[in-house]
């Protein structure tokens, strides 16, 4: 069996610090989940956890170390986090429910999607214990000035010139290290801390030997923590607490129901699991005569999830998923309606757009997302996987294989052109063309980075450590912005085009396993930028080259691409009307 190394809840590892060592597991064991407990020995490849409901029980734990592996049978919890987050919850947490969640706060990490894997090996507190301030403070100017009456500094920080509702909504935001710094700068400040403190009780969570917390307790605190100098591990910690209490708000909604078999895999959900703890695929007929569309979201990390969705026409009505109290219902204006586009990310689908309605949880590229689309063929049927939480992806019941389009989640376009520009297989590269169908035979659809500069391109750039390693980043510059995607810090090679007579007019993709893609960007006055400028062309390895142009009557209007680790693996036109 295995497991990925984080901590599904506050998605840390193992770090120095030793709390981040013992470890709550929950995994599939035969018929039912079983949670058990492991400390992590870091000179063992396999770990060996002891079942906690069944006495002697021992099971073996391999932990992939790729931050790109997806735990579909078993998940870590910090002990310590797993402990808040049953004192949260107020109650029981079964193991079922324990799964669910696991399962639908892990983002899907096979896919890629972008720079959001953050892998976070600083050492923190352990978020359960309490923090003791110090007991004598250092006798400095500062100390003096705020703890002597009468004595005030020059002037206070402009924020104390909010209203104080304001004021505390802005405080809210504020990680401990900055509100101590807040704090600290007036005797005016620091009268804010108490009242802070209370309404707030996670920025310092237990950082108190008094938990009942006078005045001059608090006030005392804050100046000690003001000499502390690890201030960045509290902000982690409050990070923790954070991530514990929504957590622990999500629970109620994870009903203990086991799922009827088959169920979906994670890590493939076109493909069917043995087991009933996977996602979970329902089917939606519209009614002939749906009226209204009612389409409810659940907040998961600020952000918000699509979570159920359903059809009311006339008495009848029908409906899948969570309904919550956000829940937005659109009259069907139309009767039939042919495409359904998606704003997705790696926890799964953020906004819908149904036909000609307008987005319903937000456009994708004001929130940041993937957009995918998916076209009807015969039946007005919707396919949803979902976890237990949230709808993982939507599409129409198809009988056969989607479009290339639909096989497309794209990043970034900016909300002002028109759908997906006009993108298709013939002006497609792929380096490895089995990994991107192996994608779609599993997700159904990957994402890809683009970028879209319209009639405006200036100047393109490509980020490599040359000779094999491939293309890490590339970034466009148009009128007044600069598009980056991928890695790209190093120094790159460069073509400024002479606006606006010159223009990108194609793009030479080699490709020659196992070697990474190379491209040269031409223009049409005759002038190229390559990223391999003295590659594997000399040496003679044997490789093909593929022009991509657009056709009469087309020009290029931005391109995209899919990242496979860190390396450029695709390359793609998007085109628009010369
Ligand atoms: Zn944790």
């Amino acid at each position: 069996m295995e497991s990925s190394r984080q901590c599904m809840i506050c998605s840390g590892g193992i770090c120095r610090a030793s709390w981040t060592s013992d470890f709550n597991t929950v995994l599939v064991s035969g018929n039912c989940v079983d949670v058990g407990f492991l400390h992590f020995n870091k000179n063992a490849s396999l770990q060996e956890l002891r079942s906690l409901t069944m006495q002697g029980q021992r099971t073996q734990l391999r932990l992939n170390p790729s931050p790109h592996f997806t735990s579909a049978e078993a998940f870590l919890l910090h002990e310590s986090c797993y402990h808040l987050l049953r004192e949260f919850s107020g109650a029981a947490i079964s193991p079922y429910q324990a799964f669910k969640l696991c399962q639908a706060v892990q983002p899907d990490r096979e896919r890629n999607f972008g720079y959001d894997l953050k892998i976070n090996s600083s050492i923190c507190p352990d978020p359960c214990v309490y923090i003791r301030p110090q007991k004598y403070l250092l006798q400095s100017e500062e100390t003096e000035l705020l703890l002597q009456p009468g004595i005030a500094r020059c002037r206070g920080p402009s924020l104390l010139r909010l209203p104080s509702e304001i004021l505390t909504i802005v405080l809210e935001y504020l990680s401990p290290s900055d509100l101590v710094r807040f704090f600290r700068t007036s005797k005016e400040a620091l009268s804010q801390a108490n009242l802070f403190c209370r309404t707030n009780p996670f920025h310092f969570y237990r950082c108190s030997t008094n938990t009942t917390g006078t005045e001059e307790d608090k006030r005392i605190l804050m100046i000690a923590f003001s000499t502390w100098d690890r201030l960045c591990e509290l902000d982690r910690r409050w990070e923790i607490v954070k991530r514990v209490a929504g957590s622990a708000k999500l629970i109620p909604l994870l009903d203990g129901k086991r799922l009827p078999v088959p169920t979906f895999d994670p890590r493939a959900p076109l493909q069917a699991v043995s087991h009933r703890f996977g996602l979970c695929q329902d089917f939606l007929d519209i009614p002939d005569h749906a009226e209204v569309i009612e389409v409810s979201s659940i907040a998961l990390e600020g952000k918000r999830y699509v979570c159920g969705i359903g059809f009311v026409s006339g008495d009848s009505r029908v409906f899948c998923g969570n309904r919550t109290e956000h829940i937005r219902m659109i009259d069907v204006s139309s009767p039939t309606i042919d495409t359904i586009e998606l704003a997705v990310d790696a926890l799964g689908v953020r906004s819908i757009k149904y036909g000609s309605l307008p987005w319903l949880f937000g456009d994708p590229s004001l929130i940041c997302c993937w957009r995918g689309l998916s076209l009807r063929q015969n039946h007005q049927k919707i396919r949803v996987v979902r976890d237990a939480l949230k709808l993982r992806d939507l599409s129409w019941y198809q009988e056969t294989t989607p479009s290339f389009q639909e096989t497309i989640l794209m990043k970034n376009r900016p909300f002002s052109l028109p759908s997906h520009g006009l993108i298709a297989e013939e002006h497609y590269v792929q380096r490895r063309p089995e990994r991107e169908r192996g994608l779609v035979r599993r997700f159904g659809k990957f994402p890809v980075e683009a970028m879209w500069f319209e009639r405006d391109l200036r100047a393109i750039q490509i980020y490599g450590t040359g000779g094999l390693n491939g293309i890490i980043g590339i970034s466009v510059q148009v009128l007044s912005d600069t598009y980056r995607a991928g890695a790209c810090h190093l120094v790159p090679a460069s073509i400024t085009l002479n606006a606006p007579h010159e223009i990108l007019a194609e793009i030479d993709v080699r490709t020659s396993e196992p070697y990474p893609l190379a491209v040269t960007f031409r223009t049409n006055h005759n002038r190229e930028l390559s990223s391999e400028a003295n590659g594997l062309l000399g040496l003679g390895v044997s490789h093909s080259i593929k022009t991509l142009r657009p056709p009469p009557g087309y020009r290029i209007t931005g391109l995209y691409f899919r990242l496979e680790g860190l390396t450029l693996d695709s390359l793609g036109l998007i085109l628009g009307s010369a």
